[in-house]
């Protein structure tokens, strides 16, 4: 199957009315925020967005956007694979319609609308992406290189050859 690279924008009215499905690829290296806490900032993320328009007459974009990613293990600091996924569903929205967003039921998300009347699907993508990321990424403790045990020892720290800059200075102190 040809993999296309999905629209940055798009009009997601025109697209709910036509029904349109999104379904392609994102390039990672182009999600700038996600990438910052990657270790591997390249390869591609498999998004597909279904448009359509629901019986309370709203715009409606269900999707799913996956892609695996590297980061470092907060643990032991080695690289370790993640597979993120995000499900998701929004209404757009004109900036603050008030009256508008009342009526929105709350499974749905909402997404403001530019002024022309679009939005920007790469940063949907993004911000779902990185809420999908774990803020500490750990490897599961089988497969760590710092075992459990090693860490209730405590014994990172400090190597005990190096002097301790404050000894140096009450030595100095002393003086
Ligand atoms: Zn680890």
């Amino acid at each position: 199957m040809q993999k296309l690279k999905i629209p940055v924008t798009f009009d997601p009215v025109k697209a709910a009315q036509k029904r349109s499905t999104f379904d392609g690829i994102l390039p990672l290296q182009s999600l700038i925020r996600l990438t910052e806490s990657l270790v591997i900032k390249q390869g591609e993320v498999a998004v597909r967005i279904e448009c359509a328009t629901d019986q309370q007459g709203l715009a409606v974009l269900q999707g799913t956007a996956s892609c695996s990613v590297s980061v470092c293990c907060e643990r032991c600091g080695e690289t370790m694979l993640l597979a993120l996924e995000s499900s998701f569903i929004y209404t757009p929205v004109k900036g603050d319609d008030n009256a508008a967003l009342a009526l929105i039921p709350e499974s749905y998300d909402v997404i403001v609308r530019d002024e022309h009347g679009e939005i920007n699907l790469r940063q949907l993508v993004e911000d779902e992406l990185i809420l999908a990321l774990p803020l500490f990424p750990m490897h599961d403790a089988a497969d760590c290189n710092l075992s459990a045990d090693a860490m209730s020892f405590g014994d990172i720290g400090p190597e005990p050859e190096k002097p301790n800059p404050f000894a140096i200075l009450q030595e100095l102190k002393k003086k």
